[in-house]
């Protein structure tokens, strides 16, 4: 039987989410909870608000065992999350996710002062990640149909490391994520066990 999404979520949250988020002043799972707090409280439509939520599942290595998140550069874990997330949830929750590390790419070169108000492990991490975008690099995530959407999560992502915050706990969420849940494609095997009686 396969596992419960929400409940193979949660139990992220509870385990590997309450390590530290790596040169950040707040475990993972509440620097992810203080964004999806942030996120709801500027009124983001559901789906954004999931993906606030979720975008550092990523980070989670030993879910995502087959990539690599270590070696090469730190975008994995934005392309890695999105990847994982996707077999459950559609483009409104994955792709802000995917594209959350080139929002943070493209504000460094497009929006002055953005560069130095990002939190010193997150300017580390962006020379990782390819530094600020060029021209090109631009008008492709311009391009992007989610690329709003990633820009306004990002803004919660760089808020979300306060020591002192206190944001809903992750059982809060859940009836929006389940809400979010993809049905199961025409022709799937759900679907082929509904017609079989005909
Ligand atoms: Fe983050």
């Amino acid at each position: 039987m396969t596992a419960d999404p929400i409940q193979v979520i949660a139990d992220l949250f509870a385990g590997d989410g309450a390590r530290d988020y790596l040169g950040e002043p707040v475990t993972q799972a509440s620097h992810m909870l203080q964004a999806a707090a942030l996120a709801q409280a500027s009124g983001a439509p559901p789906p954004l608000v999931a993906a606030a939520l979720l975008h550092d599942v990523g980070h989670f290595t030993s879910v995502i065992s087959g990539h690599d998140l270590m070696r090469g550069t730190d975008n994995r874990h934005s392309a890695a999350g999105a990847d994982w997330l996707a077999q459950w949830f559609g483009d409104e929750v994955t792709e802000p996710v995917r594209l959350h590390v080139a929002a943070k790419r493209y504000l460094c070169a497009v929006e002055p002062g953005y560069f130095a108000a990002l939190s010193p492990a997150s300017v580390y991490t962006l020379g990782v990640q390819g530094g600020p975008m060029d021209v090109a690099e631009r008008a492709e995530f311009e391009a992007h149909p989610q690329a709003a959407a990633a820009l306004r999560l990002r803004r919660w992502d760089d808020a979300a490391k306060d020591p002192a915050a206190s944001p809903p706990a992750f059982g809060y969420h859940k009836p929006l994520l389940r809400s979010l849940l993809r049905r199961p494609a025409p022709g799937s095997f759900h679907d082929r066990g509904r017609f079989s009686a005909q």
